[in-house]
């Protein structure tokens, strides 16, 4: 046995008394309630230091890096809901829930919101006051029920009774008290359970649900399946993990869901991942243009078509994936079309693949047709009757009917969730202003409506509040574009205002034109639109347009986009195994013209005028009592007048200089968000340079170099100066414009080249260089007579 030195025993001695003495001392300060709680609170300072970061602060008090990113971003989400809502007690702070996926998504990948914004639909979108006026022209042009006499919306309507807001209001108030009794029961029980719980429960109510094995031993049986089953049966956001149940993701491979909208990919990959209790991005992501939020770990895979038609070039057999589900396919976007024929090829090549071809519609035959007579899986759907409302005479401006008629849905219906259809974000944006202005006229008179709009441009937390369930007492009106028509579903609604009309991209081959036009939609759409009211219970649907109209005005079904678009893109992306240019998820030209960036020793340059250009036409704002203010700021990048292209670049080096700030986009009556949206998708295009290896390299002198790699990608869109003051494009005999918010408008050059052609009252070309005949002669003499 080892002998503890004499020395040690001493120490140790000495140790306990000094020890003993300072707790009698300690004893004797305190009380030993007060001893008991000092000592509590010390060993969790030492616990707290431990586990704290010290750079998380939450409005002033040291929070751990998870709660510090939970209650940010709810208190971002809170802020901007209660802008809208007006909440202002802490009660409501409080009861705020979030969708836990959004939550996570923060959390995880840390993607920044902004990058969600679209690139492709912000060109169309524009806060212009002359473009909305124009539009408003050419929307009367293609209007086929409009009539002259404009007259008292009001009166259109069966349902219409004068002067009845209070005695309504008042009756559905005595109405109310039985279902809040239910109401209050049936939240305490759906409290007690997880929300995981919840939606496993809910899942089950789904029309899909009772069919789950005959599916699954249909896809075991077939190769390629087509499913068939009225929007919200549970298709898109079901299939997949039900095929991940029955082991289709076992080896690690994927099941793709593809989506034509990218507000559908992100909305139905947040909704499953909770469904399933896993973080978004992780076993269940996404993929849209410029964002990517999958993981190693992914296994189920929401995508644009768009985004698998690129897979193509890097795994023309798909080997990452199990099944592809190709969903939506009645709505025959372009993409669709292109991965069909695709898909049938790998289909053959790879008989372990399952393809799973999904409709909304019942005319399934024609795909079925298309894949070898594939069996037809229909979904037995659940609808209650709708009624339809005519406008018994033609309305001339439907936006307003639409307000009117959603005002006096809120005043005499019972409860129940409206859904409006508008065909874009300005038109959408226009009657939430309207509707909010006239519900502030009416004070208290009405019960509250909750205005919620959904369109791909807003925010994401904005998008997933069409979701939340009504407040009692208070009503919903959602206004969606034609993405409510199938793609999403929401539950709850009871009336349907359908105006007529969506934004269809054309293309017309003769002028090599695309536009977005508004346009009637076809008998097969209205009857989708109207079958969104009768998902829960019978519904109402309120045409904006007349019996007759429908009748005689509308066509079948909608063309599909391959018979009406440019083809340009396509034909690059089928081409393109191995070429340069299909990195870029961009535009033919506009890739043309980054890649002939490196020529000129200027890709530095372009990038940023590419990424500017990307964003499209909401870069400057006219505040509607400071136009001359902001056309003078305006005004100032013009300085030179080379064109607009350069002067994009101005304002985004001016935004760099002034380290991003947004007061600086202020002054400059710029938008803050549009411009943060450019730096995310250049910083994007820098990393692609660098994958293609073009060097990163700066000119900014050299405005010639500049306007040379643009205008080798967008040679075709020069056109010349006539002596009647327009322009005419080179081999084409059309006729164009410098639209008037170009900085070129009043400079008219002999040779220009335009970004875009829009057709609205005239075709006008948007984003305006000037050029020289020697450019075209050196870069595309092929197109340039100078004879001509
Ligand atoms: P389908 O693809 O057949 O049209 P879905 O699978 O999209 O049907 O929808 C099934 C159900 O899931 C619907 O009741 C719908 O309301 C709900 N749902 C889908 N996406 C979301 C979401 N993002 N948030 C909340 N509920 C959703
Ligand atoms: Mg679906």
């Amino acid at each position: 046995r080892k002998r503890r030195s004499k020395g040690a025993v001493q120490v140790e001695r000495e140790f306990k008394r000094s020890k003993a003495e300072e707790d009698i001392q300690t004893l004797r300060n305190f009380s030993r309630y007060e001893y008991l709680k000092r000592r509590e609170e010390k060993k969790l300072q030492h616990l707290k230091e431990y586990i704290i970061d010290e750079q998380y602060l939450f409005e002033g008090v040291r929070v751990s890096k998870a709660e510090y990113c939970d209650l940010k971003h709810k208190k971002d989400i809170y802020d901007v809901v209660s802008k809208k809502r007006g909440l202002e007690s802490a009660e409501d702070y409080k009861e705020y829930i979030m969708p836990e996926a959004y939550d996570d998504h923060q959390q995880s990948g840390g993607v920044n919101q902004e990058k969600r914004f679209s690139v492709a639909t912000q060109r169309y979108s524009t806060a212009d006051k002359e473009e909305a006026w124009e539009e408003h022209q050419i929307r009367k042009a293609t209007m086929k029920f409009g009539s002259k006499n404009k007259t008292n919306v009001s009166d259109d309507y069966q349902f219409v009774f004068e002067d009845q807001i209070d005695v309504i209001k008042e009756s559905v108030m005595g109405g109310d008290k039985f279902d809040c009794q239910e109401e209050i029961a049936s939240e305490k029980s759906r409290a007690k359970r997880s929300a995981y719980e919840a939606l496993k429960e809910e899942r089950k109510k789904l029309p899909i649900y009772p069919f789950k094995d005959e599916f699954l031993q249909a896809v075991h049986d077939h190769q390629v399946l087509v499913i068939v089953g009225e929007t919200g049966s549970g298709k898109t956001t079901q299939i997949p993990q039900y095929l991940h149940e029955a082991g289709y993701t076992k080896d690690g491979r994927m099941i793709a869901c593809t989506q034509p909208r990218r507000v559908a990919a992100m909305s139905v990959a947040a909704r499953v991942s909770q469904e399933m209790g896993v973080k978004l991005g992780h076993e269940v992501g996404y993929s849209i243009r410029f964002e990517d939020c999958t993981s190693e770990k992914t296994i189920v895979k929401y995508m644009t078509d768009g985004m698998l038609l690129r897979e193509f070039l890097t795994q023309p057999e798909l080997d990452s994936y199990s099944v592809v589900m190709v969903d939506e396919a009645h709505e025959r976007t372009l993409s669709t079309d292109i991965l069909f024929g695709l898909v049938k090829d790998v289909a053959r090549a790879r008989p372990d693949l399952k393809l799973l071809i999904s409709s909304a519609t019942l005319d399934a035959e024609k795909f079925s047709n298309y894949f070898d007579l594939a069996p037809i899986f229909k979904i037995p759907g659940r609808r209650y009757p709708v009624e339809i409302h005519y406008s018994k005479t033609a309305v001339s401006n439907y936006m307003d009917a639409a307000i009117v008629t959603t005002l006096q849905i809120h005043a005499t219906q019972p409860p129940g969730d409206i859904l409006v259809f508008l065909a874009g974000q300005e038109e959408i944006e226009s009657v939430e202003e309207n509707l909010k202005y006239q519900m502030r006229g009416l004070g208290t008179k009405l019960d509250e409506l909750i205005i919620c709009p959904i369109y791909a441009n807003l925010p994401t937390e904005l998008q997933a509040r069409i979701f939340e369930p009504t407040p009692k007492g208070a009503r919903k009106v959602v206004l969606a574009t034609n993405i409510a028509e199938t793609s999403l579903t929401i539950d709850g609604i009871k009336y349907v205002i359908d105006p007529g009309f969506f934004k269809m991209k054309c293309y017309n081959p003769r002028t090599g034109m695309e536009s977005l036009l508004v346009t009637p939609i076809s008998k097969a759409s209205a009857m989708q639109r109207a079958g969104r009211s009768g998902r829960t219970g019978p519904g109402k649907c309120f045409r904006l347009y007349t019996a007759y109209s429908f009748q005689n005005d509308l066509d079948d079904n909608t063309t599909p986009e391959i018979q009406r678009t440019n083809l340009a893109n396509v034909v690059l992306t089928l081409n393109s195994l191995g070429k340069r240019m299909a990195e870029f998820p961009l535009d033919p030209m506009l890739s043309k013209m980054i890649v002939a960036s490196e020529k000129y020793k200027c890709s530095d340059e372009i990038i940023s005028i590419a990424a500017m250009l990307s964003v499209g036409n909401s870069i400057f704002y006219r505040p509607r009592d400071k136009q001359v203010h902001a056309d003078n700021a305006r005004m100032n990048f013009h300085t030179g007048d080379v064109g607009d292209h350069i002067a994009h670049l101005k304002v985004f080096n001016s935004w760099k200089e002034a380290n991003y700030s947004t007061q600086w986009c202020f002054e400059n009556y710029v938008q803050v968000r549009s411009m943060k949206r450019a730096r995310d998708i250049r910083d994007q295009l820098a990393g692609l340079l660098e994958r293609v290896e073009i060097e990163l390299t700066s000119n900014p002198n050299n405005l010639d170099a500049i306007r040379k790699s643009i205008l080798s990608g967008f040679f075709p869109n020069s056109a010349k100066l006539q002596k009647d003051g327009t322009y005419r494009r080179f081999k084409h005999l059309q006729t164009v414009h410098i639209h008037p918010s170009s900085g070129m408008a009043e400079v008219i050059p002999r040779l220009v080249l335009y970004h875009e052609l829009v057709l609205t009252t005239k075709e006008y070309m948007r984003q305006v260089t000037e050029i020289k005949p020697e450019w075209l002669l050196e870069i595309a003499p092929h197109c340039y007579d100078p004879k001509d």
